[in-house]
């Protein structure tokens, strides 16, 4: 198998580090201070949604309604939090090979990711040598994952056509929101879901770690 793209567009949580642990504990943790399960494979079946769409989501299976804001405030603000509190989300393994690799052989590297925590920049540039241009954040989309949007940001801004992309993924909103820009879609499973709920999006290959990733690119 060759996976010969012009540009990258890899996601950031689980892919480039290894934080979904932190939301896992901190999501699990801040719904059982108000009385609500959480089981942790939840933390992995929404990833990539917002905090909002995610406290929703529970309401609505538990109560038939959407949150209110007091209780956003309240589950979204714990978790934030909690997060403080957690270790540094180490770098995933065999990752800073890969990007240096791929930015070596003159591919076009891209980060996409929901996030908009406000040292995020720093913290990319620091660790993986990305600068702002490189970076689609939750600061420059509308909709977010598993909508196109951020996928279709990092598609415009590369100038390239859809089949000369690949996307990096490791969560099934990820991928849905991959495949919905046209995408091809890499998936490298590091979390706690089977395959299906990938493969069920559409991932048109997939991985179950870093490592195996790097064999296959480097
Ligand atoms: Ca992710």
């Amino acid at each position: 198998m060759t996976l010969d793209f012009k540009a990258y567009f890899f996601d950031m949580d689980g892919v480039l580090y290894d934080s979904m642990p932190n939301h896992e504990y901190t999501w699990t943790n801040s719904f059982a201070s108000f009385g609500i399960l959480f089981p942790s494979e939840m933390a992995y079946i929404n990833e990539g949604r917002t905090g909002r769409g995610t406290i929703n989501l529970v309401m609505n299976k538990l109560y038939g309604r959407d949150a209110s804001e007091q209780e956003i405030t309240d589950i979204y603000g714990l978790k934030t939090k909690l997060m403080q509190g957690c270790p540094k989300a180490p770098v995933m393994p065999s990752m800073q090979d890969i990007i240096s690799y791929l930015r070596e052989k003159g591919k076009q590297v891209f980060v996409v990711t929901g996030s908009k925590q406000p040292s995020l920049i720093d913290k990319l540039n620091a660790d993986f040598a990305f600068d702002a241009a490189h970076v689609v954040s939750g600061a420059d989309v509308k909709m977010g994952k598993p909508d196109p949007e951020p996928y279709l940001i990092a598609l415009q801004r590369s100038g390239l056509s859809r089949d000369e992309c690949a996307v990096i993924e490791n969560a099934p909103l990820g991928v849905r929101a991959a495949k919905a820009a046209g995408l091809f879609c890499i998936g490298v499973n590091t979390g706690k879901l089977d395959d299906h709920y990938l493969t069920d999006e559409g991932v048109d290959v997939l991985f179950h770690s870093t490592a195996e990733l790097k064999d296959i690119l480097v």
